[in-house]
């Protein structure tokens, strides 16, 4: 089932000069319980579609259906956690906002399954960057989002943690049951955590494919990168973008 329909979104940008187009046609779908990645070259319009798509921003033309009953949550670049709110404070801030402290008991058990309860009262700088992320995603499905908006949440981690961090991240998505948009610059990132993925052209950013990722035995991020299909789409997507060297 299509939880959320996107068509033809365009997005022009007004400079003090002059307007350029940033997003153009740009189209798709969204299964319930699906992990769709969105993949193109840096500057190409990727954190312009999140914005739009999550409601931050409005597009110029096009339209976005959804059931108004769903909730979006979102985890920008980096994991924007407060230095002087403790961890516990830093998951309940979308409460607050909200004025909707109902959520603590799940705050509390996410906590709790997910290894941070005993950190509950420290602050951040005291925890790893895997950690922090951890304490970031539980900040938003502290809201009970139907829906998760990710762009290049792992971008600010060493290699090894952004393997590690993905894993994790990927794992509490599935078991919480939750939709997932990401958008990434990471071609591996993207095939081995989504079950399609959206390939953007350069500025104006459009769509190049989309393709649905079909591995022999997919199980988690890091195992997936080791299946036999895995190089295949790996070399498709790289032939799609444009990079420039
Ligand atoms: P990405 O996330 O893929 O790196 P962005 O969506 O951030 O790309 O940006 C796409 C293009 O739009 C870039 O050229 C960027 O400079 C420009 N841009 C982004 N936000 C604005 C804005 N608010 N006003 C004008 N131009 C913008
Ligand atoms: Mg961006």
């Amino acid at each position: 089932m299509d939880i959320l329909k996107v068509k033809n979104l365009k997005k022009i940008y007004h400079t003090e000069k002059n307007e350029f187009l940033a997003v153009d046609n740009f189209s798709f779908n969204l299964k319930k319980g699906e992990f769709v990645a969105i993949v193109g070259p840096s500057g190409c319009g990727k954190s312009t579609i999140l914005s739009i798509l999550c409601g931050l921003d409005n597009p110029s033309s096009g339209e976005i259906k959804y059931d108004k009953t769903l909730k979006f949550g979102y985890m920008l670049q980096g994991d924007n956690l407060f230095e002087w709110r403790t961890i516990y404070k830093n998951c309940l801030l979308g409460l607050e906002i909200q004025n909707n402290l109902e959520n603590k008991n799940y705050v509390n058990k996410l906590l709790k399954t997910y290894g941070l309860w005993e950190f509950k009262d420290t602050h951040p700088s005291h925890l790893s960057g895997g950690m922090r992320q951890r304490v970031s995603l539980i900040r938003t499905l502290a809201t009970k989002p139907d829906i998760l908006f990710l762009d290049e949440p792992f971008s600010a981690l060493d290699y090894q943690t952004r393997l590690a961090v993905s894993d994790d991240v990927y794992k509490i998505i599935k078991k919480e049951g939750k939709s997932a948009i990401m958008v990434t610059h990471d071609i591996s990132e993207a095939i081995s955590m989504a079950d399609k993925v959206i390939v953007l052209s350069n500025r104006p950013s459009t769509i190049k494919h989309i393709y649905d990722i079909n591995l022999e035995n997919k199980t988690t991020p890091i195992e997936n990168r080791k299946d036999k299909n895995f190089a295949y789409y790996y070399d498709l997507i790289w032939k799609d973008i444009d990079y420039h060297v």
